[in-house]
């Protein structure tokens, strides 16, 4: 059955298709609507005349669709997570994960519909401002253009899609090529919910042409952007007067010190998860492991142990961490990457090997710092792990990156946690934490390369509305 355009609150039959395939098993999936240009601007046609219609609602009724919407998806996780799994080849353990966060990021949104408040500014300190009353208001923008990368096909959405509702915007996603169902069963969901037509439009196709239309077109408002730097940039440069906001990638960096002795294989299997979970096809994935050099030979010998254990396989069995990648290029370029790394001095400390379409749990070190693998984001199963003489160092190696997103430090020593906090170059520091730690409704984004703006519902939400000031003369 071919799964159509999102229009106006229902399915509309497209003028073309393209094959979605499972990348592990190279079946196919789903005939899908691949729009023209034309039928994107139908899609901002109706956005922009459903705009009236969410102007026109409660802040109360818009949290209570969100609501209702974030009921509807707990009730159908199983499909929405067998969907998952399909689409973006994401072991079902981890494509479950993502519909729970997902409900959270929605309850989260209906939460936060209610609280945009304003402040009250005293006009009177300034001289001629006296007999007058300020105050703030949070408008909607209008028409919002969202294009979301493969890997999180639910909750990306949601952390676009929740906000716009919330804030009483319209909006139009336009997923990822390889996984476009998710989106397009989230938008009938939020028509059962009782969103207004027209308010949530999904358009599946070729990001450069689409993108094109939503970036021309003066009704849409405002640009956001979840993906690759390359294509972040490119969006920013030809955003014009738009308001954008860029959720790009990393390659982010863990620091193990001296003081976590004691909880080491603790931290080895929580950082095997962080660097292989979904095969590190994660914007936040562990990429570099930097540890002191007292407790390095002991925390690499557990991280490698541990890799060992990974289990490899179909994404839809539940023991499954690592399975094919999203695409064979993919396979392709890390290979070349992890290969480039070891010949130029590089020690293979596992894996390095294809399987199926995707690469075995891969562990390297003595890198280079110019090495890819350390300092491009690698985006799949790969990690490196390095000794370093004191936290100063480790800094130094941790900053010594284009990117800045999430960064992790385990450490017992405060001194040493706050130096490192308030020096690394990023948007979140985790102290204690491995850096693949997200919660849905913590202010997220990147510095660098990394970013531009903020997501985090309530965060999203302010990017997504204008500021205006009312001014009340009382002694006119
Ligand atoms: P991608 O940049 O290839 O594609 C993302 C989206 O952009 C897709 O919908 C694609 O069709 C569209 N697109 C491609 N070219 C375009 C153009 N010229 N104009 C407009 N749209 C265009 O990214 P991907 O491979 O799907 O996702 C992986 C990347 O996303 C990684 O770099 C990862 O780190 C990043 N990411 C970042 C976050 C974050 O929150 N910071 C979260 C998830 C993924």
């Amino acid at each position: 059955m071919i799964k159509g355009l999102f229009i106006e609150g229902k399915v509309v039959t497209p003028k073309n298709t393209y094959t979605v395939q499972h990348p592990h098993t190279e079946e196919q999936v789903a005939e899908v609507a691949d729009a023209t240009e034309e039928e994107m601007q139908e899609a901002i046609d109706s956005a922009f005349k459903a705009f009236g219609k969410m102007k026109a609602l409660s802040s109360g009724d818009r949290a209570e669709i969100l609501n209702r919407a974030a009921n509807l998806l707990e009730e159908e996780k199983e499909d929405f997570a067998q969907t998952i799994a399909l689409e973006a080849c994401k072991p079902i353990t981890a494509a479950r994960g993502e519909v729970d966060r997902s409900v959270q990021t929605l309850r989260f949104s209906g939460d936060e519909a209610k609280h945009i408040g304003g402040e009250y500014i005293p006009l009177d300190a300034a001289k001629g401002g006296e007999g007058r009353d300020a105050y703030t208001v949070h408008e909607p923008m209008g028409v919002v253009g969202a294009i979301t990368p493969f890997n999180f096909p639910l909750n990306l959405v949601v952390h676009k899609v929740g906000p716009a509702l919330a804030a009483g915007n319209t909006i139009i996603v336009k997923p990822a090529e390889q996984t476009p169902l998710s989106s397009l069963k989230l938008a009938e969901l939020f028509t059962k919910a009782g969103l207004p037509n027209g308010a949530f439009n999904v358009i599946p196709g070729d990001g450069p042409k689409l993108g094109k239309v939503l970036l021309d077109d003066s009704r849409v408002q405002k640009i956001s952007f979840t993906g690759s730097p390359v294509v972040g940039k490119l969006i920013k440069s030809q955003a014009g007067m738009k308001r954008v906001t860029l959720e790009l990638g990393s390659n982010s960096a863990l620091y193990i010190d001296e003081s976590s002795k004691g909880s080491l294989e603790d931290i080895a299997s929580k950082a095997v998860t962080g660097a292989f979970v979904y095969n590190g096809q994660v914007c936040i994935s562990t990429q570099r492991i930097y540890v002191h050099e007292s407790v390095f030979e002991a925390f690499k010998q557990s991280f490698v142990l541990n890799t060992k254990d990974v289990p490899f396989g179909d994404p839809l069995d539940d023991n499954t961490m690592v399975t094919s990648l999203i695409n064979k290029k993919s396979q392709q370029r890390i290979l070349e990457w992890i290969n480039e790394a070891v010949e130029s001095g590089a020690k293979l400390l596992t894996g390095g090997e294809a399987k199926a379409n995707g690469i075995l749990p891969t562990v390297l070190t003595d890198i280079k710092s110019t090495d890819k693998v350390s300092c491009q984001e690698i985006f799949g199963p790969v990690v490196i792990i390095q000794p370093v003489k004191n936290h100063e160092e480790a800094l130094n190696l941790m900053n010594n990156s284009d990117f800045g997103l999430n960064a992790g430090i385990f450490t017992n020593n405060l001194q040493q946690a706050l130096e490192m906090a308030h020096g690394l170059e990023v948007g979140q520091v985790l102290v204690n934490d491995i850096p693949t730690t997200r919660f849905d409704h913590m202010p997220y984004g990147g510095v660098k390369s990394s970013g531009y703006g903020h997501e985090g519902v309530k965060y999203a939400i302010k990017e997504m509305t204008r500021l205006k000031m009312i001014s009340l003369n009382y002694r006119f």
